[in-house]
């Protein structure tokens, strides 16, 4: 997968034709192959710009901020940043009209230890939903499967999983990076953050990360499109995918196999309301 050099003349023609003020994309690091995100302002440096399997981080992430957020952004989105970006736009964070979205049918990327990412090798959307140019062959919507890790997780004791969350809460710093780093996080004041919390002191002890942790994951149930952005973004490598993914599951299967961000205009599981709930189940 290797859409580099569609990409850098997209972008050129995009900024010749004075259609954007900036694009965001993905530059080489000059190490390994590693790559990371970039903010292009002008025409003569689009060259910067790469894609391939290495393409691992979320750029919708950059759109709730001051300086992308009035600007006319052009943009390259895979599967499931594209359905945060859907969600973004649902929640009315970014203007669909500011955007020029190049959509990726997304073949994979690869991890640290170069295998193809868990979450890609339990992708249900690897296609970009939202887009105004295609790149690659899409090859349409997945079967939903558990992730392996919570099914691991489901055959040990109650206690042995307690104890396992609880080492995860414990090497927390409370560095706030994995909320920083998801796109569907973007309030001004966020409950968990220790400058604006309005919930939690800041104090790092596994019970303020416990706290602060599970409001968050609560907080993107129903919402987190399983991009990993804010687990790469861990100083701790901790495995933030057990909250989420738990979450996904539940409301998978007790919300009408709600996937977040799938469909424009979606509002989301807790939306979801029937009559015929039969309210028997708690998050
Ligand atoms: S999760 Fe799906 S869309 Fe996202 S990078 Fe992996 S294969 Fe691509
Ligand atoms: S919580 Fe993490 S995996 Fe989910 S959408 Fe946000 S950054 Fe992506
Ligand atoms: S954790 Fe909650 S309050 Fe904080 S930014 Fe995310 S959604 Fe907003
Ligand atoms: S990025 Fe990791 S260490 Fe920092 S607050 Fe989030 S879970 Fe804790």
């Amino acid at each position: 997968m290797d859409y580099t050099m569609q990409i850098q003349d997209t972008a050129a023609r995009l900024f010749s034709e004075e259609k954007i003020d900036l694009f965001i994309g993905y530059r080489s690091t000059g190490f390994d192959n590693n790559q990371v995100p970039v903010l292009i302002h002008h025409y003569q440096d689009v060259e910067q710009l790469v894609f391939t399997d290495k393409s691992v981080f979320n750029l919708t992430n950059y759109l709730k901020y001051e300086y992308t957020r009035n600007k006319r952004v052009g943009l390259v989105v895979k599967g499931c940043d594209s359905r945060s970006l859907n969600l973004m736009l649902t929640e009315n964070q970014v203007k669909r009209e500011n955007l020029f979205i190049i959509g990726i049918a997304c073949e994979g990327v690869m991890n640290e230890q170069g295998e193809k990412a868990q979450n890609c090798v339990e992708c249900v959307m690897p296609d970009a939903v939202i887009y105004d140019e295609l790149l690659g062959a899409p090859t349409g919507q997945r079967e939903y499967q558990v992730n392996a890790d919570i099914n691991e997780l489901a055959e040990q004791p109650l206690i042995e999983r307690g104890t396992h969350f609880e080492e995860i809460f414990e090497n927390c710093i409370r560095c706030n990076a994995c909320r920083h780093s998801c796109p569907l996080c973007y309030c001004n004041k966020c409950c968990i953050d220790q400058e604006t919390s309005t919930l939690y002191q800041g104090s790092n002890t596994t019970s303020g990360a416990f706290h602060a942790l599970m409001t968050w994951s609560l907080h993107l149930a129903g919402r987190c499109v399983d991009c990993r952005n804010c687990e790469k973004a861990c100083p701790s490598h901790l495995p933030l995918h057990l909250l989420h993914k738990q979450n996904e599951q539940v409301i998978y299967e007790n919300f009408q196999e709600h996937l977040a961000g799938m469909i424009k205009d979606d509002r989301g599981a807790f939306y979801k309301y029937s009559m015929s709930d039969p309210d028997d189940f708690i998050m």
